[in-house]
């Protein structure tokens, strides 16, 4: 492998193994994979793939590992092929309103380039510093401005992917329409590395929306009255461009560490912005939607004070990390349910006995019901997952989760289906939730799934195990 790829890219440090076994789910694989190749370009990725097929290698494609359903975990004998440090943005084209990204490139870093050209890369996964453009690919990440501006797939017109055995594909391309055959982009968006490592994206640019942004923060008795508000604001012909709700316990979380009084207003918030030319006439009309639901309703057209209305979004995870240790669900249900989703979660909290807060994209029907593991043990500053492993420490395992939250999930993503809707929204599967895969699915379509995996990697060397229930290897996390 060292012969074959660029000088320093393959190592065996027992802190890069170490780092290696998990990711922001905080869940470790039960031993270090045996190796970390970081590639330094498509060569590279090419060669590891190359050998890794022939010798039947299990491969973890990494990005910044910061995945929260256990995608990028890699155990014993597997290697793990990082593509942080292919980190170039290879062309900016103001003209066609593209980018040509390396995976390892952050949003936020395109973001910023193309604000230089007035442009922007409109998805914004809250992770957008953190996280790697392939990774945000891989998972089909969505963000907050998804609301009104797509998720990740809207955003990838063509992909370089290198398939196993070493191939390298162009998929897409690089104009605005097009369909020609079948959509391999559309298809290896979202597919988790499980097809084919991304080794470079043409990715769509949009104009800045032109004006300030005009920002609601608005205060309800309860979380269900203000999902009942979220749908008034989708049914008053207004798009947000964000719509985000925080229940009762993300407020007092808030109130305590930060001694806001964000409760004394009310016992759920709902944050909407809009944007673009008629931004404060917008939102005077979602204003008007949301008041007769409504405790409190502040606007704000001036950036400080919208900034201000926006810290509790920002600052929502923070706080709920002081408070034990997260374990952060991802459901999505249609628009029209989300209340009652709202409802059910907090009901199974109770009937379980478990802490749980929700956040919410309302606007997209996605939920986070984030259940608090050891409310206890304040874990602040440990990262969401609260698992950051020390290479010297012993294996610390799995982190126990107690079987009342374990029943609590479970009762979560089961009645998500039964509401129409989906296991996960943004986070994908990866090991955590293979074991429901079917439940959504059917065995039609995850056998279907399974031999479509099987053309592009034929000896199942990509993220093994991972996705999909795997009938040969079916041990659930
Ligand atoms: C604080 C915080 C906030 C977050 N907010 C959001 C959010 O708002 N929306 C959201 O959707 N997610 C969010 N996430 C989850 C996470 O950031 C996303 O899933 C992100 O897309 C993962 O990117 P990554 O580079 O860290 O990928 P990794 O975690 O390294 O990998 C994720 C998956 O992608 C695969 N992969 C990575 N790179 C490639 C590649 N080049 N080719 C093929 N496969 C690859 C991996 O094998 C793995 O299956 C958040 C996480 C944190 C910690």
């Amino acid at each position: 492998m060292r012969a074959a790829t660029s000088a320093g890219s393959v190592s065996q440090d027992p802190a890069d193994l170490t780092a290696a076994r998990a990711d922001r789910s905080g869940w470790p694989s039960p031993a270090p994979p045996a190796v970390v190749v970081r590639a330094a370009g498509v060569d590279d990725v090419c060669a590891v793939l190359r050998l890794a097929h022939e010798y039947r290698v299990p491969v973890v494609p990494r990005g910044a590992g910061t995945g929260l359903a256990g995608g990028a975990v890699a155990g014993p004998g597997e290697l793990v092929l990082s593509l942080e440090r292919m980190n170039r943005i290879r062309e900016l084209s103001p003209a066609d309103m593209i980018a040509v990204v390396e995976p390892g490139v952050r949003a936020a870093e395109l973001d910023q380039a193309a604000a230089a050209h007035g442009l922007r890369y409109a998805p914004d996964p809250a992770s957008l510093d953190i996280s790697t453009l392939g990774g945000n690919i891989a998972t089909n990440a969505g963000g907050l401005r998804c609301a009104k501006y797509g998720v990740t797939r809207e955003a990838v017109l063509g992909l370089d992917v290198v398939l196993p055995g070493g191939e390298l594909l162009r998929t897409g391309r690089r104009t605005v329409k097009g369909v020609t055959g079948y959509d391999l982009t559309a298809l290896l968006v979202g597919s988790e590395g499980t097809l084919g490592v991304v080794v470079a994206a043409a990715l769509r640019l949009q104009p800045i929306p032109p004006g300030q942004p005009a920002t609601i923060a608005a205060y309800f008795r309860d979380a269900h009255a203000a999902a009942a508000a979220a749908g008034a604001v989708l049914a008053a012909g207004v798009t947000p461009a964000l719509l985000e709700l925080l229940d009762a316990r993300f407020l007092a979380a808030l109130d305590a560490w930060r001694g806001t009084d964000l409760r004394a207003r009310g016992q759920a918030l709902l944050l909407a912005q809009t944007d673009g030319a008629g931004a404060a006439a917008d939102a005077d009309r979602l204003a008007a939607a949301i008041r007769e639901h409504a405790t409190v309703v502040e606007i704000s057209t001036d950036p400080a004070s919208a900034d201000e209305l926006l810290a509790a979004r920002r600052l929502a995870l923070p706080a709920i990390e002081r408070l034990g240790r997260p374990l952060i669900e991802d459901v999505a249900v249609p628009r029209s349910r989300l209340a009652d989703m709202v409802e059910a979660i907090a009901r199974i909290g109770e009937r379980h006995d478990v802490v749980v807060a929700t956040l919410a994209h309302a606007a997209d029907g996605n939920l986070h019901p984030i259940f608090v593991v050891d409310p206890a043990e304040a874990v602040a500053g440990t990262g969401i997952g609260g698992a950051e492993l020390d290479a010297t420490a012993g294996d610390p395992g799995a982190p126990q989760v107690p079987e009342a939250v374990w029943r609590a999930a479970d009762e979560v993503f089961t009645t998500a289906l039964e509401m129409g809707g989906t296991l996960t929204g943004e986070h994908g599967v990866g090991l955590l939730k293979r074991r429901w895969v079917a439940a959504e699915l059917g065995d039609g379509s995850v056998d279907l799934q399974r031999r479509l995996r099987a053309v592009f990697d034929p000896r199942g060397i990509l993220n093994r195990g991972k996705v999909l229930p795997d009938p040969a290897n079916t041990a659930a996390v």
